[in-house]
């Protein structure tokens, strides 16, 4: 018996395929600047390697789910694939190949000797007890367990995996292999071989880009930061340590709102005891989708892809975005604020903070040494800085925004890549 599906169904969209959309539409526009030709496009619109897996997990009353995990390896024509892993339960195959393929170019414009990856599973860690996640990890590691390897594909943090995630895959290559491998994974807890700074690395870097496209002293400009997690609570954090007034914060509990500024670490504080920054007493509460309409200087999506679109855009007060997440702002959204005189600093280039350390984590456990957090801090600043002095004068000398120039400069490199190795046989 065949299933009719009716005509008029319309094709699912879901958020990850929207943001592969707003991937192919950045590469286009950056293809089409570099005249790249139309093989050439085409193999860096499409991942070298992609792998679905399912994940069957015992759960604590001895149950089985089975759930889906990916990784994709967008590009390794400069060097091993890089690239966190997502566990969320709206993750899918087109999320992650974007998520790479933005890794990729991420890379390549600040400068590092890397590809682009991602991974992702499609699960709420919060429906988790921390051994069902432990199984779950190890069991997704050893189901791609053929792609990693330091030489090969290096995973980190992302949405919803953290230094301890980062120990449990560490363990598991290393039990396969025989003996311990740090360089196979960055994010990792101090004792394993993880870095001084890579903690907030993404956060730092959110921060140094933000002070430079500001241009000014930060003495009491205004701030609001969408995501209250990982990247968002330092961010908020580091902003407000250089002066700026963080008047806004949201995650998924709501959202808070003080004009005269938020106490940030005693809204860490709540936010680590509770769970989330709703109920904070020392501010009001707000609704989420009105800290994009704050009439603030700077406005920081820290959490997701796609929140900035063409519905909220055009109500955008703030003059500077500082994307401490990946793809948060659509295409269409990119041209009403270009339109109306926004500045916006790229995910590729804001958030690059992140893989950066990462970088620096895995050229210590190569050389099996560690640096100070000056030391750290001193490289990360420097590949932070320059990246954005590129950006920011090919944008002025070509007419681009920040973004078209940042991908024009990251996709460039790879091409170039492209073109020196020549294609094999
Ligand atoms: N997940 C982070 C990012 O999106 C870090 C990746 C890494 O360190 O490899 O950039």
């Amino acid at each position: 018996m065949s299933i009719m599906v009716p005509s008029t169904t319309p094709a699912l969209i879901t958020p990850g395929r929207q943001a592969l959309d707003s991937a192919l539409h950045q590469l286009d526009r950056a293809a089409a600047h570099l005249g790249l030709d139309d093989g050439l496009r085409t193999m860096l619109a499409t991942p070298r390697r992609s792998l679905t897996v399912s994940v069957p997990v015992r759960r604590e009353d001895g149950s089985l789910d089975v759930v889906q995990g990916f990784r994709v390896q967008h590009n390794i024509s400069r060097g091993p694939a890089k690239g966190g892993i997502r566990f969320h339960p709206a993750t899918d195959i087109h999320e992650v190949t974007a998520l790479a393929m933005w890794m990729t170019w991420k890379c390549a414009l600040v400068g590092i000797p890397y590809g682009g990856a991602k991974g992702g599973v499609a699960v709420d860690p919060s429906q988790f007890t921390t051994r069902e996640l432990e199984r779950l990890t190890r069991r997704y590691v050893n189901e791609i367990l053929p792609l990693i390897g330091p030489e090969k594909d290096i995973p980190a943090p992302d949405v919803g995996t953290d230094e301890q995630t980062m120990a449990w895959i560490m363990d598991t290559y290393s039990v396969n292999a025989g003996y311990s491998v740090p360089g196979v994974v960055t994010g990792k807890p101090m004792t394993l071989g993880g870095s001084l700074g890579r903690g907030g690395a993404t956060s730092r870097g959110v921060q140094i880009a933000t002070l430079a496209a500001l241009g000014r002293s930060p003495e009491g400009v205004t701030v609001a930061v969408q995501g209250f997690g990982k990247v968002g609570a330092l961010t908020a954090q580091y902003l407000s340590d250089a002066g700026c007034k963080v008047v806004a914060v949201s995650d998924i509990t709501g959202a808070v709102h003080d004009a005269r500024g938020l106490d940030i670490a005693a809204l860490r504080a709540h936010a680590a005891e509770s769970g989330g920054v709703h109920g904070f007493a020392q501010a009001d509460a707000m609704a989420h989708e009105d800290l994009f309409e704050l009439d603030v200087d700077v406005l920081v999506p820290a959490a997701l892809e796609g929140v900035i679109t063409e519905a909220n855009a055009p109500r955008i007060r703030a003059r500077l975005i500082v994307e401490g997440a990946n793809g948060p702002t659509t295409p269409e959204a990119d041209e009403i604020l270009a339109a109306n005189g926004t500045t916006v600093v790229p995910d590729i280039l804001a958030n690059a903070g992140g893989v950066i350390v990462s970088y620096l984590e895995w050229v210590q456990n190569l050389q099996a040494c560690s640096w100070s957090s000056g030391d750290i801090e001193l490289k990360l600043r420097e590949l932070m800085l320059s990246a954005f002095d590129e950006v920011k004068a090919l944008a002025a000398a070509r007419g681009l925004t920040l973004r078209q120039a940042a991908h024009v400069i990251g996709v460039g490199r790879v091409a170039e890549a492209h073109r020196m190795r020549g294609l094999y046989p």
